[in-house]
């Protein structure tokens, strides 16, 4: 199933707004807890088990925005594979769900309005921009 469809039935299950409040149904239902880790820069996250418990593990020096995506893409993991540019999608869809997107942008809310709306980097709102084929 598309990670982008996946996303959808999440949020059609648990409806919130901004986006980005489903992170903590989904970390109860999956039973994740998050750590926060001094990792190396160019490490976002990683997913371990310690005793049978499951962790994501975020990179403490990244911004709060950035983690909130790295934490969408491990939880992608678990709905849509290894795959990484699945997870990506998924993860995007998650936390920039098209139809939002296509509001605020009707609004005339440019791209940092929007980051700053839905709680997600510049740069991912970008990406996702570009993949529904908007500009703003
Ligand atoms: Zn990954």
């Amino acid at each position: 199933m598309p990670p982008e469809i996946i996303a959808n039935i999440l949020h059609l299950e648990y409806p919130c707004n901004p986006p980005h409040l489903i992170l903590p149904w989904l970390l109860d239902r999956l039973g994740l807890q998050i750590e926060l880790w001094p990792l190396p820069d160019e490490c976002s996250g990683v997913s371990i088990k310690i005793n049978g418990k499951r962790y994501v593990a975020l990179n403490a020096g990244h911004s709060i925005r950035r983690r909130r995506f790295t934490l969408a893409h491990e939880i992608g993991h678990f709905y849509c594979g290894p795959e990484e540019w699945r997870a990506d999608r998924f993860a995007a869809a998650l936390l920039m769900p098209a139809d939002v997107i296509k509001v605020l942008v009707a609004k005339g809310k440019d791209r940092y309005k929007i980051a700053d709306a839905l709680g997600v980097s510049v740069d991912a709102v970008t990406v996702r921009l570009n993949v529904l084929g908007l500009t703003a």
